[in-house]
Protein backbone atom coordinates (compact mmCIF):
# COMPACT_ATOMS: atom_id res chain seq x y z
CA UNK A 1 0.00 0.00 0.00
CA UNK A 2 1.40 3.17 -1.15
CA UNK A 3 0.66 5.56 1.56
CA UNK A 4 2.52 8.81 -0.10
CA UNK A 5 0.44 11.77 -1.36
CA UNK A 6 -0.41 11.85 -4.71
CA UNK A 7 0.54 14.44 -7.42
CA UNK A 8 -3.01 15.95 -6.76
CA UNK A 9 -3.00 15.38 -3.05
CA UNK A 10 0.87 16.96 -2.97
CA UNK A 11 -0.36 20.20 -4.72
CA UNK A 12 -3.88 20.34 -2.06
CA UNK A 13 -1.24 19.94 0.72
CA UNK A 14 1.09 22.60 -0.48
CA UNK A 15 -1.82 24.99 -0.64
CA UNK A 16 -3.31 24.51 2.25
CA UNK A 17 0.06 25.00 4.30
CA UNK A 18 0.25 28.72 2.35
CA UNK A 19 -2.85 29.47 3.31
CA UNK A 20 -2.45 28.24 6.83
CA UNK A 21 1.00 30.56 7.21
CA UNK A 22 -0.97 33.23 5.92
CA UNK A 23 -4.00 33.38 8.11
CA UNK A 24 -3.48 31.24 11.09
CA UNK A 25 -2.86 33.53 14.37
CA UNK A 26 0.88 33.77 15.77
CA UNK A 27 1.50 31.99 19.11
CA UNK A 28 1.51 35.48 20.93
CA UNK A 29 -2.22 36.42 18.71
CA UNK A 30 -3.82 33.01 20.13
CA UNK A 31 -5.50 34.56 23.83
CA UNK A 32 -6.99 37.50 21.42
CA UNK A 33 -10.66 36.52 21.33
CA UNK A 34 -11.45 38.94 18.26
CA UNK A 35 -8.21 37.38 16.30
CA UNK A 36 -9.99 34.37 17.31
CA UNK A 37 -12.97 34.87 15.73
CA UNK A 38 -11.41 36.44 12.49
CA UNK A 39 -9.49 33.26 12.49
CA UNK A 40 -13.00 31.12 12.48
CA UNK A 41 -14.22 33.58 9.62
CA UNK A 42 -11.19 33.07 7.36
CA UNK A 43 -11.73 28.93 8.10
CA UNK A 44 -15.40 29.43 7.10
CA UNK A 45 -14.11 31.85 3.76
CA UNK A 46 -11.85 28.90 2.30
CA UNK A 47 -14.50 26.37 3.08
CA UNK A 48 -12.51 24.50 5.70
CA UNK A 49 -15.78 24.47 8.29
CA UNK A 50 -17.50 21.84 7.27
CA UNK A 51 -14.99 20.87 4.66
CA UNK A 52 -16.15 17.19 3.82
CA UNK A 53 -20.07 17.71 4.29
CA UNK A 54 -21.46 17.75 1.22
CA UNK A 55 -22.11 21.25 -1.00
CA UNK A 56 -25.70 21.65 -0.74
CA UNK A 57 -25.43 21.73 2.84
CA UNK A 58 -23.26 24.23 2.58
CA UNK A 59 -20.25 21.80 3.48
CA UNK A 60 -17.05 22.52 1.40
CA UNK A 61 -17.54 19.11 -0.76
CA UNK A 62 -13.93 18.24 -0.14
CA UNK A 63 -12.71 14.44 -0.10
CA UNK A 64 -11.55 12.76 2.84
CA UNK A 65 -8.11 12.50 2.00
CA UNK A 66 -8.28 16.37 1.40
CA UNK A 67 -10.01 17.12 5.23
CA UNK A 68 -7.11 14.43 6.31
CA UNK A 69 -4.45 16.67 4.55
CA UNK A 70 -6.12 19.82 6.10
CA UNK A 71 -6.36 18.68 9.48
CA UNK A 72 -2.61 17.26 9.24
CA UNK A 73 -1.27 20.81 8.05
CA UNK A 74 -3.71 22.57 11.02
CA UNK A 75 -1.46 20.55 13.57
CA UNK A 76 1.47 20.64 11.69
CA UNK A 77 1.72 24.46 12.25
CA UNK A 78 0.35 24.13 15.93
CA UNK A 79 -3.00 26.02 14.51
CA UNK A 80 -5.86 26.50 16.67
CA UNK A 81 -9.03 23.96 16.00
CA UNK A 82 -11.48 24.33 13.26
CA UNK A 83 -14.23 26.16 15.45
CA UNK A 84 -17.75 23.97 15.78
CA UNK A 85 -16.75 21.05 18.50
CA UNK A 86 -19.34 18.70 18.73
CA UNK A 87 -22.31 20.11 15.92
CA UNK A 88 -19.40 20.04 13.84
CA UNK A 89 -17.95 16.43 14.64
CA UNK A 90 -20.78 14.72 15.31
CA UNK A 91 -24.46 16.39 16.09
CA UNK A 92 -24.06 17.64 12.51
CA UNK A 93 -23.77 14.52 10.90
CA UNK A 94 -26.29 12.61 12.62
CA UNK A 95 -28.58 15.25 11.36
CA UNK A 96 -27.41 14.87 7.96
CA UNK A 97 -28.11 11.02 8.35
CA UNK A 98 -31.25 11.45 9.76
CA UNK A 99 -32.91 14.63 10.05
CA UNK A 100 -35.79 15.40 8.12
CA UNK A 101 -35.14 18.10 5.11
CA UNK A 102 -36.69 20.97 7.41
CA UNK A 103 -34.30 19.60 10.76
CA UNK A 104 -31.14 19.76 8.43
CA UNK A 105 -31.93 23.38 7.03
CA UNK A 106 -32.61 24.70 10.55
CA UNK A 107 -29.82 23.38 12.33
CA UNK A 108 -26.83 22.33 9.56
CA UNK A 109 -26.08 26.25 8.78
CA UNK A 110 -26.07 27.31 11.76
CA UNK A 111 -23.71 25.19 12.96
CA UNK A 112 -21.04 26.04 9.46
CA UNK A 113 -21.67 29.55 10.31
CA UNK A 114 -20.81 29.10 14.16
CA UNK A 115 -24.18 30.51 15.43
CA UNK A 116 -24.98 27.48 17.53
CA UNK A 117 -23.12 25.60 19.97
CA UNK A 118 -24.12 21.93 20.91
CA UNK A 119 -23.68 19.78 23.86
CA UNK A 120 -24.30 16.34 24.17
CA UNK A 121 -26.84 15.08 26.92
CA UNK A 122 -26.51 10.96 27.12
CA UNK A 123 -24.41 10.15 30.25
CA UNK A 124 -26.35 10.52 33.59
CA UNK A 125 -25.50 9.54 37.40
CA UNK A 126 -26.40 5.90 36.86
CA UNK A 127 -25.76 5.33 33.35
CA UNK A 128 -22.31 5.74 31.94
CA UNK A 129 -20.61 2.61 30.06
CA UNK A 130 -23.74 1.65 30.63
CA UNK A 131 -25.98 4.11 28.65
CA UNK A 132 -29.06 2.29 28.18
CA UNK A 133 -30.09 1.90 31.32
CA UNK A 134 -30.45 6.16 31.75
CA UNK A 135 -33.48 7.04 32.86
CA UNK A 136 -34.43 10.71 31.64
CA UNK A 137 -37.75 10.80 30.22
CA UNK A 138 -39.70 11.68 27.49
CA UNK A 139 -43.07 11.38 27.85
CA UNK A 140 -45.44 12.18 24.64
CA UNK A 141 -48.13 15.22 24.99
CA UNK A 142 -49.95 16.18 21.62
CA UNK A 143 -47.35 17.60 19.93
CA UNK A 144 -44.62 17.79 22.75
CA UNK A 145 -42.24 15.83 24.36
CA UNK A 146 -42.09 16.40 28.23
CA UNK A 147 -38.56 15.75 29.51
CA UNK A 148 -37.93 14.94 33.36
CA UNK A 149 -34.41 14.03 34.48
CA UNK A 150 -30.75 14.46 35.03
CA UNK A 151 -27.55 14.38 32.40
CA UNK A 152 -23.70 14.66 33.94
CA UNK A 153 -20.52 15.92 32.67
CA UNK A 154 -22.49 17.58 29.96
CA UNK A 155 -19.12 19.61 28.08
CA UNK A 156 -20.36 23.04 27.19
CA UNK A 157 -23.62 22.78 28.56
CA UNK A 158 -23.47 25.90 30.11
CA UNK A 159 -22.20 28.06 26.18
CA UNK A 160 -24.71 25.75 24.62
CA UNK A 161 -27.51 26.57 22.47
CA UNK A 162 -28.61 23.24 21.72
CA UNK A 163 -28.41 19.61 23.76
CA UNK A 164 -28.05 16.45 21.57
CA UNK A 165 -30.51 14.40 24.50
CA UNK A 166 -30.92 10.82 24.30
CA UNK A 167 -33.62 9.92 26.51
CA UNK A 168 -35.94 7.36 27.38
CA UNK A 169 -39.59 6.96 25.25
CA UNK A 170 -40.78 3.56 26.78
CA UNK A 171 -39.66 1.20 28.86
CA UNK A 172 -39.95 -2.24 27.76
CA UNK A 173 -36.90 -5.30 28.14
CA UNK A 174 -34.93 -4.27 25.25
CA UNK A 175 -33.51 -1.23 26.93
CA UNK A 176 -32.00 0.51 23.84
CA UNK A 177 -35.14 0.27 21.87
CA UNK A 178 -36.84 2.57 24.08
CA UNK A 179 -34.83 5.28 23.35
CA UNK A 180 -35.05 8.78 21.32
CA UNK A 181 -32.71 11.53 19.91
CA UNK A 182 -34.17 14.81 20.45
CA UNK A 183 -32.65 18.09 19.23
CA UNK A 184 -33.98 20.83 22.39
CA UNK A 185 -33.43 24.44 22.75
CA UNK A 186 -31.30 24.68 25.60
CA UNK A 187 -33.28 28.14 26.54
CA UNK A 188 -36.73 26.27 26.99
CA UNK A 189 -38.02 26.70 30.58
CA UNK A 190 -37.28 23.64 33.14
CA UNK A 191 -33.54 23.05 32.37
CA UNK A 192 -30.92 24.29 34.82
CA UNK A 193 -27.22 23.91 33.96
CA UNK A 194 -24.85 23.55 37.16
CA UNK A 195 -21.23 23.63 36.48
CA UNK A 196 -18.80 20.73 37.71
CA UNK A 197 -15.05 21.82 38.54
CA UNK A 198 -12.61 19.81 37.18
CA UNK A 199 -9.00 19.05 38.75
CA UNK A 200 -7.49 21.47 35.80
CA UNK A 201 -9.68 24.00 38.10
CA UNK A 202 -11.73 24.85 34.48
CA UNK A 203 -15.36 24.41 34.69
CA UNK A 204 -15.36 22.95 31.55
CA UNK A 205 -18.90 20.16 32.09
CA UNK A 206 -21.94 20.36 34.03
CA UNK A 207 -24.85 18.78 35.86
CA UNK A 208 -28.13 19.70 33.52
CA UNK A 209 -31.37 18.97 35.01
CA UNK A 210 -34.39 19.01 33.16
CA UNK A 211 -38.14 19.56 34.86
CA UNK A 212 -41.45 19.28 33.16
CA UNK A 213 -39.44 20.49 29.57
CA UNK A 214 -41.84 20.79 26.91
CA UNK A 215 -39.91 19.84 23.80
CA UNK A 216 -41.58 20.15 20.86
CA UNK A 217 -42.13 16.43 18.90
CA UNK A 218 -40.49 18.32 15.50
CA UNK A 219 -37.13 18.53 17.48
CA UNK A 220 -37.28 14.64 17.35
CA UNK A 221 -34.79 13.41 15.18
CA UNK A 222 -35.45 9.65 13.52
CA UNK A 223 -37.81 7.84 14.49
CA UNK A 224 -39.30 7.27 18.37
CA UNK A 225 -36.80 4.24 19.40
CA UNK A 226 -34.12 5.09 17.10
CA UNK A 227 -31.85 6.83 19.27
CA UNK A 228 -29.64 4.17 20.39
CA UNK A 229 -28.74 3.57 16.61
CA UNK A 230 -28.36 7.06 15.86
CA UNK A 231 -26.09 7.56 18.94
CA UNK A 232 -23.68 4.65 18.14
CA UNK A 233 -23.40 6.56 14.81
CA UNK A 234 -22.56 9.25 16.23
CA UNK A 235 -19.88 7.49 18.82
CA UNK A 236 -18.05 6.22 16.28
CA UNK A 237 -17.92 9.92 14.61
CA UNK A 238 -16.98 11.09 18.51
CA UNK A 239 -14.00 8.37 18.49
CA UNK A 240 -12.71 8.77 15.47
CA UNK A 241 -12.83 12.73 15.44
CA UNK A 242 -11.35 12.41 18.94
CA UNK A 243 -8.39 9.76 17.76
CA UNK A 244 -7.74 11.85 14.84
CA UNK A 245 -7.51 15.41 16.15
CA UNK A 246 -5.10 15.07 18.77
CA UNK A 247 -1.82 16.19 17.88
CA UNK A 248 0.53 13.35 19.06
CA UNK A 249 3.17 13.84 16.62
CA UNK A 250 3.68 17.58 17.59
CA UNK A 251 4.06 16.57 21.42
CA UNK A 252 6.58 13.78 20.23
CA UNK A 253 9.07 16.60 18.74
CA UNK A 254 8.22 18.89 22.02
CA UNK A 255 9.19 16.21 24.22
CA UNK A 256 12.83 15.38 21.91
CA UNK A 257 13.53 19.09 22.04
CA UNK A 258 13.40 19.67 25.24
CA UNK A 259 15.32 16.69 26.13
CA UNK A 260 17.86 17.68 23.93
CA UNK A 261 18.28 21.09 25.88
CA UNK A 262 18.16 20.12 28.89
CA UNK A 263 20.57 17.18 28.56
CA UNK A 264 18.14 14.43 29.16
CA UNK A 265 18.75 12.65 25.79
CA UNK A 266 21.92 11.81 26.94
CA UNK A 267 20.20 9.33 29.65
CA UNK A 268 20.02 5.62 28.60
CA UNK A 269 16.35 5.27 30.35
CA UNK A 270 14.83 8.84 28.87
CA UNK A 271 16.43 7.99 25.33
CA UNK A 272 14.02 4.15 26.03
CA UNK A 273 11.53 5.87 27.12
CA UNK A 274 11.02 8.39 23.74
CA UNK A 275 11.64 5.26 21.70
CA UNK A 276 8.80 3.89 22.89
CA UNK A 277 6.79 6.71 21.88
CA UNK A 278 7.86 7.34 18.83
CA UNK A 279 6.99 3.93 17.74
CA UNK A 280 3.54 4.38 19.10
CA UNK A 281 3.30 8.06 17.86
CA UNK A 282 4.17 5.54 14.15
CA UNK A 283 1.93 2.83 15.25
CA UNK A 284 -0.88 5.81 15.56
CA UNK A 285 -0.26 7.54 12.10
CA UNK A 286 -0.92 3.67 10.08
CA UNK A 287 -3.37 2.90 12.17
CA UNK A 288 -5.10 6.77 11.22
CA UNK A 289 -4.33 5.76 7.57
CA UNK A 290 -6.43 2.93 8.37
CA UNK A 291 -9.31 5.05 9.47
CA UNK A 292 -9.32 7.27 6.92
CA UNK A 293 -9.30 4.29 4.24
CA UNK A 294 -12.31 2.90 5.96
CA UNK A 295 -14.10 6.73 5.64
CA UNK A 296 -13.20 6.76 1.64
CA UNK A 297 -14.95 3.55 1.29
CA UNK A 298 -18.05 4.36 3.53
CA UNK A 299 -17.52 2.09 6.10
CA UNK A 300 -18.61 2.59 9.51
CA UNK A 301 -16.02 0.89 11.09
CA UNK A 302 -16.62 0.81 15.41
CA UNK A 303 -13.70 -1.46 15.92
CA UNK A 304 -10.78 1.35 14.33
CA UNK A 305 -12.79 4.12 15.68
CA UNK A 306 -12.13 2.48 19.62
CA UNK A 307 -9.14 0.92 18.94
CA UNK A 308 -7.59 4.72 17.31
CA UNK A 309 -9.51 6.07 20.80
CA UNK A 310 -7.91 4.07 23.25
CA UNK A 311 -4.39 4.34 21.66
CA UNK A 312 -4.49 7.69 21.19
CA UNK A 313 -5.54 8.48 24.70
CA UNK A 314 -3.43 6.09 26.26
CA UNK A 315 -0.39 7.71 24.14
CA UNK A 316 -1.10 11.30 24.95
CA UNK A 317 -1.46 10.52 28.58
CA UNK A 318 2.10 8.50 28.36
CA UNK A 319 3.54 11.68 26.84
CA UNK A 320 2.54 14.17 29.02
CA UNK A 321 4.17 11.97 31.91
CA UNK A 322 7.26 11.86 30.04
CA UNK A 323 7.14 15.26 29.27
CA UNK A 324 7.26 15.91 33.62
CA UNK A 325 9.59 13.25 34.05
CA UNK A 326 12.04 15.34 31.31
CA UNK A 327 11.60 18.73 32.92
CA UNK A 328 11.87 17.75 36.48
CA UNK A 329 10.99 20.50 38.87
CA UNK A 330 10.35 22.89 36.52
CA UNK A 331 6.95 21.22 35.57
CA UNK A 332 6.13 22.58 39.41
CA UNK A 333 5.31 25.83 37.53
CA UNK A 334 1.96 25.39 36.88
CA UNK A 335 0.37 28.53 36.30
CA UNK A 336 2.77 29.69 34.00
CA UNK A 337 1.48 29.02 30.40
CA UNK A 338 4.61 29.66 28.45
CA UNK A 339 7.13 27.89 31.20
CA UNK A 340 8.19 25.38 28.02
CA UNK A 341 8.37 26.63 24.34
CA UNK A 342 8.26 23.39 23.19
CA UNK A 343 4.20 22.72 23.65
CA UNK A 344 2.00 25.89 22.42
CA UNK A 345 0.11 26.98 24.59
CA UNK A 346 -1.11 25.27 27.39
CA UNK A 347 2.01 24.52 29.81
CA UNK A 348 2.66 20.75 30.69
CA UNK A 349 1.61 20.21 34.17
CA UNK A 350 -1.91 21.54 32.84
CA UNK A 351 -1.69 19.10 29.48
CA UNK A 352 -0.69 16.44 32.52
CA UNK A 353 -3.73 16.68 34.20
CA UNK A 354 -6.33 17.86 31.39
CA UNK A 355 -5.14 14.19 29.64
CA UNK A 356 -6.74 12.15 32.77
CA UNK A 357 -9.43 12.71 31.23
CA UNK A 358 -9.09 11.42 27.97
CA UNK A 359 -9.65 7.93 28.62
CA UNK A 360 -13.36 8.26 30.33
CA UNK A 361 -14.67 10.53 27.80
CA UNK A 362 -16.24 9.57 24.96
CA UNK A 363 -16.34 5.54 26.65
CA UNK A 364 -13.93 4.07 28.85
CA UNK A 365 -10.84 2.48 28.03
CA UNK A 366 -11.86 -0.64 29.69
CA UNK A 367 -15.31 -0.14 27.30
CA UNK A 368 -13.15 0.17 24.39
CA UNK A 369 -11.04 -3.00 25.56
CA UNK A 370 -14.62 -4.98 25.58
CA UNK A 371 -15.84 -3.81 21.96
CA UNK A 372 -12.71 -4.90 20.40
CA UNK A 373 -12.71 -7.97 22.37
CA UNK A 374 -15.96 -8.80 20.89
CA UNK A 375 -16.98 -7.36 17.96
CA UNK A 376 -12.98 -7.02 16.36
CA UNK A 377 -11.75 -10.25 18.02
CA UNK A 378 -15.22 -12.10 18.25
CA UNK A 379 -14.01 -13.21 21.77
CA UNK A 380 -16.73 -14.77 24.07
CA UNK A 381 -18.76 -12.31 26.70
C1 LIG B 1 -13.85 15.23 30.02
C2 LIG B 1 -15.14 14.47 29.90
C3 LIG B 1 -16.13 14.98 29.10
C4 LIG B 1 -17.36 14.32 29.02
N1 LIG B 1 -18.34 14.87 28.25
C5 LIG B 1 -19.54 14.27 28.18
C6 LIG B 1 -20.61 14.88 27.45
O1 LIG B 1 -20.45 15.95 26.86
N2 LIG B 1 -21.80 14.27 27.44
C7 LIG B 1 -22.02 13.09 28.07
O2 LIG B 1 -23.13 12.56 27.99
N3 LIG B 1 -21.03 12.48 28.80
C8 LIG B 1 -19.80 13.05 28.85
N4 LIG B 1 -18.79 12.47 29.59
C9 LIG B 1 -19.09 11.27 30.36
C10 LIG B 1 -18.41 10.01 29.83
O3 LIG B 1 -18.99 9.58 28.62
C11 LIG B 1 -18.58 8.97 30.96
O4 LIG B 1 -17.85 9.43 32.08
C12 LIG B 1 -18.05 7.62 30.56
O5 LIG B 1 -18.85 7.06 29.55
C13 LIG B 1 -17.98 6.66 31.77
O6 LIG B 1 -19.18 6.62 32.45
P1 LIG B 1 -19.23 6.84 34.05
O7 LIG B 1 -18.49 8.08 34.37
O8 LIG B 1 -20.65 6.74 34.45
O9 LIG B 1 -18.41 5.64 34.64
P2 LIG B 1 -18.94 4.16 34.91
O10 LIG B 1 -19.67 3.67 33.69
O11 LIG B 1 -19.67 4.12 36.20
O12 LIG B 1 -17.60 3.37 35.01
C14 LIG B 1 -16.79 3.35 36.22
C15 LIG B 1 -15.60 2.43 35.96
O13 LIG B 1 -16.07 1.08 35.71
C16 LIG B 1 -15.56 0.63 34.46
N5 LIG B 1 -16.59 -0.19 33.78
C17 LIG B 1 -17.89 0.10 33.64
N6 LIG B 1 -18.51 -0.86 32.93
C18 LIG B 1 -17.56 -1.77 32.60
C19 LIG B 1 -17.59 -2.98 31.86
N7 LIG B 1 -18.71 -3.46 31.31
N8 LIG B 1 -16.42 -3.67 31.72
C20 LIG B 1 -15.25 -3.20 32.25
N9 LIG B 1 -15.19 -2.03 32.98
C21 LIG B 1 -16.32 -1.35 33.15
C22 LIG B 1 -15.31 1.89 33.66
O14 LIG B 1 -14.35 1.66 32.62
C23 LIG B 1 -14.79 2.83 34.73
O15 LIG B 1 -13.43 2.61 34.97
C24 LIG B 1 -17.56 13.10 29.71
C25 LIG B 1 -16.55 12.58 30.51
C26 LIG B 1 -15.34 13.26 30.62
C27 LIG B 1 -14.28 12.68 31.48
Amino acid sequence: MDLSDAPHEHAFRVQVRDWIAAHAPRPAERRDPARLRRWAQDLREAGFVGASWPKEYGGGSLTSEQQAILNEELARADAPPIPGGMGLLWVGPAIIRYGTPEQKARYVPAILRGEHTWCTGYSEPNAGSDLASLRTSAVRDGDVYVVNGQKIWTTVAHLSNYCFLLARTSDGPAKQAGLTVLLVDMTLPGIEVRPLRQITGDCEFNEVFFSDVRVPVDARLGDEGQGWTIVRSALVDERTGMAASIRVDKDLDGLIALARRNGKSADPVTRQKIAELAIGCHVLRWSSARMLSDLLHGRLNPGIASSNKYFTSNLLQALSEAVLDVMGMDALLYEQPDASPDFGSASPGYRFLYNRCLTIAGGTSEVQRNIMAQRVLGLPR
